[in-house]
């Protein structure tokens, strides 16, 4: 087992990683790296370079530009007919690009006002469409354009699969940023990353219970994540979650045990299963975007 690249904290770990795999950098010259996002009917990886206001693609070797101006684009996943959803800080909304290439607006406005920067978005099995909100795309012109805040709150929105509604659901984070679904969908998992902002500030994964299928109760810090912060997370198909973190990627149990890192150099922002098999680890990082065959396999849908 490499040292240089992974450390075992549960042995467990030691059967989730491929001796002798490879880390492999498929792309370097990234303003910073976030959203990836896999295609499995194509093979194709798509994922954002923020400040570099475009969307990027991976296929069979090649990278090229799939969007610019991406309007500052961050978080991107699929919904349940794979389309591709998209965060935009600059456009401080969430989008799907159709099937014929259009761009329709998803939500851009909470009770009158304007959404802060959407930053990360998943979709749940009923087709709502669940999203945090923070405001680093608005703080200055790097990462989307200043603006001043328009929302109270730093909030996770859930729309509504029938009626297009955007309801609040949490806004108890100070920053909000990545989110997944346990794979039952009891739970839903939110980063924090408020630390940015505040050296006391929050850097953990919140968890909360799904009532009703469609509203958050009984908030609670799930687990710590440093160095740096979970940025983005993905479960794998056993519930295991496989989070973004300062060092590269950290494997957390589902009661939030630390199971073993990767280490990468300059950190993971995000990342994704992608592959045929889902067992590839497509991750961004700053300036990169790196890959990694594991032993595991991706949720069908996270
Ligand atoms: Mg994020």
């Amino acid at each position: 087992m490499s040292d240089d690249l992974f450390e075992i904290c549960d042995e467990a770990f030691r059967k989730f990683v491929l001796f002798g795999a490879e880390l492999e950098c498929l792309y370097t010259g990234l303003q910073f790296g976030e959203g990836p996002v896999y295609f499995a009917d194509t093979d194709v990886l798509i994922w954002s370079d923020i400040p570099g206001n475009r969307l990027m693609r991976y296929v069979a070797g090649q990278v090229s530009v799939f969007r610019s101006p991406s309007n500052h684009a961050n978080g991107n996943t699929r919904d349940r007919e794979g389309r591709l959803l998209t965060c935009e800080h600059s456009g401080r909304r969430v989008t799907r690009t159709e099937y014929d290439g259009s761009i329709t607006v998803i939500a851009d406005a909470y009770r009158g006002k304007k959404l802060n920067s959407p930053n990360d978005v998943v979709v749940k099995s009923d087709g709502s469409i669940w999203f945090t909100d923070p405001y680093y795309g608005i703080l200055n012109d790097q990462e989307g354009v200043k603006a001043p805040r328009e929302q109270r709150a730093c909030n996770v929105f859930r729309v509504d699969a029938r009626d297009g509604s955007i309801e609040s659901v949490a806004d108890d984070c100070e920053m909000p940023n990545g989110l997944a679904f346990s794979l039952d969908e009891q739970k839903l998992y939110v980063s924090d990353t408020g630390f940015t902002e505040s050296s006391d500030g929050a850097r953990h994964i919140r968890v909360y219970d799904v009532l009703d299928g469609e509203r958050l109760t009984r908030s609670r810090v799930f687990a710590e994540v440093n160095p740096g912060c979970s940025d983005g997370f993905r479960l794998d198909s056993e519930g295991f979650i496989w989070t973004s973190a300062g060092d590269g990627v950290q494997c957390l149990s589902p009661d939030g045990a630390l199971l073993g890192r990767i280490k990468v150099p300059a950190g993971v922002t995000n990342l994704t299963f992608g592959g045929p098999l889902r067992n590839r680890l497509f991750m961004t990082g700053p300036t990169s975007l790196w890959a990694l065959y594991t032993n595991r396999r991706g949720a069908l849908i996270t």
